[in-house]
């Protein structure tokens, strides 16, 4: 439900309300727009039907909110969330590129690949160093030292770092050295480690699952922004379809419809959507033209050589080409 305070309404009005709300035993989220403050108010159905919150002097509407996901609506909060990250930010007039390869493997080829991408414009830095395999045999990644390695490119080039986090026993590990944490698809529905992320002062980029619909993605951010992290950056990646000629399906529409129901940032990751280097560029254009906030794009410093993702990761030329 949300509670549309008149304009003029002041903190006074909002703690008082906020408080019979927690009274009654529901959760509550502000909304600070430009005009008008939302209250929303979260919790059992039965109490959020209770007539008499409209009766507050500075109550203009009580309205229910008809999505399943609530705090992710553009019913609770109109205006685009824009998220700041060092002095870059998502969301608003800017195009955040997010590249670099899918896996840190080594210093040198990491910070060859950072060059580049600082060079073109790009600020962020990608590179697993835990690495979710369909083979528990294949390589699962550099962890701690992978990091460290992300952190060196981090001070040499400024760039910020974007790299994943798959177990929560790694949050504060992970949370260390990066500056977005990364939710993998694998993860989109592992609503532990979602709230885990949810209690934590740093933005978390979520794709969308292998088979997600645009709804259970919204309803998995949902469950980060309900634990108090209002920076969720939501990332489509493709779906699995019966298609074989592409690695999985790019779900371009995905991003104006979570535009007309969401007001969080989306950003396109091509190179996990088609699987294959030549597709990338046109897919990035695509997906800039169709309103995406952003790119996540894998580069190696040798694709023939990469330790996983080889195939769909660009040159570093081919990258800075696009
Ligand atoms: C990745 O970006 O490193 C990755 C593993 O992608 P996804 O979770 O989308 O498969
Ligand atoms: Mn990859």
């Amino acid at each position: 439900m949300i509670i549309v305070l008149k304009p003029g309404s002041d903190q006074k009005d909002i703690d008082y309300i906020s408080e019979k709300l927690e009274k009654m035993g529901l959760k509550v989220h502000l909304s600070k727009g430009e005009e008008r403050t939302i209250i929303g108010a979260i919790g059992d159905e039965r109490i959020l039907r209770e007539p008499s919150l409209a009766a507050y002097p500075a109550v203009e509407k009580v309205l229910p909110i008809l999505k399943p996901f609530k705090l992710a609506s553009r019913e609770f909060k109109q205006e685009n969330t824009v998220i700041s990250v060092g002095d870059v930010t998502i969301g608003g007039d800017e195009i955040a590129v997010m590249a670099g390869p899918c896996s840190v493997e080594n210093m040198d080829g990491l910070l060859s690949v950072a060059r580049a991408v600082a060079e073109s414009g790009g600020a962020f830095l990608r590179g697993g160093a835990f690495k979710p395999r369909s083979s528990p045999y294949a390589f699962q990644g550099l962890g701690k030292e992978g990091l460290e390695y992300l952190a060196a490119a981090r001070e040499e080039t400024g760039l910020l770092v974007i790299t994943e986090l798959m177990d929560p026993r790694d949050l504060d590990l992970v949370c260390k050295y990066a500056d977005i944490i990364q939710i993998g698809a694998r993860n989109m529905s592992n609503f532990s480690l979602l709230k885990e992320v949810g209690k934590i002062n740093k933005p978390v980029l979520l794709k969308r699952g292998l088979s997600a619909t645009i709804k259970e993605l919204l309803m998995s951010a949902e469950y980060i922004l309900d634990e108090g992290n209002k920076d969720v950056i939501l990332c489509e990646r493709g779906v699995r379809t019966f298609e074989t000629y592409t690695r999985n399906t790019l779900d371009l529409s995905a991003i104006p419809v979570v535009k007309s129901m969401s007001h969080l940032p989306i950003i396109v990751d091509p190179s996990h959507a088609v699987g294959r280097a030549d597709l990338v560029p046109s897919m990035a254009l695509a997906a800039v033209a169709a309103g995406a906030d952003g790119l996540l794009i894998e580069v190696h410093h040798n694709p023939e050589e990469a330790f996983c993702d080889g195939p769909q990761s660009l040159r570093i030329n081919e990258f800075t080409g696009i």
